[in-house]
């Protein structure tokens, strides 16, 4: 072993390094203070390698043309944009942390127009003067609901804040105990209630709630009735709920405005994909239901937005209150959720077109010969690196919707021989264009479901990197 001095000494110096011919390379291509900041890194954690009792380094590591190319690689993650595309092979259609919806190319090219020039977001073309930033979308969502009116924000959860607090500030909304749901990321019912100036009143129970309840909690103090649906969770056995119908009824009975949540707001019937039959936004809007809001980014496979629809004196309430200026929506988003929205005029083309619907109609035999292709494909590049078997894997809806439903279909299962599971998906998620897969029973599980026909090349690229490195 070299003595440690001896060591510290053959360190390069900074600009010593910079002289190498790999980094004048790039020197041309990489802001300077940032070529600096990794030589300077890469030399410190050197030093410290150093300092370690035991050190493997040997003199040869630490010739500055060595050195070099690890200075080089740090250059190369350092100039990556942070935020990113990933390859989806959870099989998790809605993936929060991945960014839930996939847009359909009509809204792509939509975003990009708006985004590179000017636009009329707030301007009449017709009259030359002031317009409204919500009327690109307002008839599209009247249209396609059947609501009398229409207005959008940043997402759902600032959709119930803000109707919560236009509606009913300073009074009570009352909602079932069976529907005091919580959603990831602290979105709390009875939270977001005391946030927008509102009283919670819970009525019922946690697996029943009937109209009587409702009934008789009413008194002067009462602007509201809610209802919330149940996203993330299912209350199953002896249940019992109060129909929109029986509320909506109540409410008008009592001069009370009815508030309905549905969290992932379908513009179609989905059971067509074998999915369990939720209610529609129409179906909410026809039962009467005074305000409904929803999410742009869930089933509806859009950009994030929070979706408000129902009777026009409501919808101007909202409109017209404080938040929603603190809410609202941009440029890029409200050209991404109109080309969504359009899809939906045509049935056939939204199922055609909606990156989300085209993976929920995906089939268990499609996915299947998919698993063999690319395995066939894989198995000579990786030869004796891992087994690679096709697996029954179902895939999930996510993002809160459809919390039992499973939809079937096959995925590949990766078992590699000279390093861990844990090692191959930590190389998956380093790769240019990271994999973000599943581990179980020892396994990586890659689903194909989420991943996109134009995806599949640089996925096996990405695990017989992963297995060759
Ligand atoms: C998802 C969800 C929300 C939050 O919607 P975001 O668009 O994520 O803000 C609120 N309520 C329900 C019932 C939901 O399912």
């Amino acid at each position: 072993m070299e003595p440690r001095q001896n060591l510290l000494r053959c360190l390069p110096a900074i600009d010593r390094l910079l002289n190498e011919p790999a980094l004048l390379a790039v020197a041309a291509s990489c802001p300077h203070t940032l070529l600096v900041a990794s030589a300077q890194e890469i030399v410190e954690e050197l030093r410290q390698a150093i300092l370690r009792p035991a050190t493997a380094l040997a003199e040869a590591d630490l010739a500055p043309s060595a050195v070099a190319t690890g200075v080089l690689r740090r250059v190369e993650e350092k100039m990556l944009p942070s935020l990113r595309p990933v390859l989806n092979a959870t099989g998790t259609l809605l993936h929060t942390n991945l960014g839930r919806a996939p847009l359909s190319r009509a809204s792509l090219m939509a975003t990009a127009a708006v985004a590179r020039a000017y636009s009329n977001l707030e301007f009449d073309l017709e009259s030359g003067e002031r317009g409204h930033r919500y009327s690109h979308v307002e008839a599209l969502l009247c249209r396609l609901t059947g609501a009398e009116a229409a207005t959008a924000v940043n997402n759902n959860a600032g959709a119930v804040l803000l109707a919560l607090a236009a509606l009913a500030q300073g009074k009570e909304a009352i909602v079932s105990r069976g529907e005091l749901v919580e959603i990831g990321g602290a979105f709390r019912v009875p939270e977001v209630m005391a946030a927008g100036g509102v009283r919670l009143c819970e009525v019922g129970t946690t697996n029943k709630t009937h109209l009587r309840d409702y009934q008789g909690a009413i008194t002067e103090q009462t602007g509201l009735l809610m209802k919330v649906h149940t996203s993330n969770y299912r209350i199953v056995g002896f249940t019992a709920a109060v129909p929109a119908t029986e509320l909506v009824a109540l409410g008008r009975e009592h001069g009370l405005p009815v508030l309905e949540d549905l969290g992932s707001g379908m513009l179609m019937d989905l059971s067509e994909f074998g999915l369990p039959r939720e209610p529609t936004v129409r179906e909410a809007v026809a039962a009467g239901i005074d305000v409904v809001t929803f999410s742009g980014d869930k089933l509806l496979g859009g950009p994030q937005a929070g979706l408000i629809v129902g009777r026009r004196e409501f919808v101007e309430k909202i409109r017209r209150h404080p938040l929603a200026r603190a809410l609202r929506s941009d440029k890029l988003t409200l050209a991404a959720l109109e080309a969504t929205l359009r899809h939906y005029l045509d049935h056939e083309e939204a199922v055609r077109e909606i990156p989300v619907l085209r993976l929920l109609a995906a089939k268990p035999a499609e996915l299947k010969s998919r698993c063999q292709r690319l395995r066939r494909k894989l198995a000579p590049l990786v030869k004796d690196r891992a087994d690679i078997s096709i697996v029954p894997e179902p895939a999930a809806v996510g993002g809160g919707a459809l919390p039992t439903t499973e939809l079937p279909g096959y995925a590949l299962a990766l078992k590699p021989h000279a390093i861990s599971v844990d090692d191959l998906s930590e190389r998956l998620r380093h790769h240019r264009r990271p994999v973000v897969g599943r581990i179980r029973d020892d396994l990586l599980i890659l689903n194909p479901r989420t991943v996109f026909a134009e995806e599949e090349k640089e996925l096996l690229a990405a695990v017989a990197a992963a297995l060759n490195a």
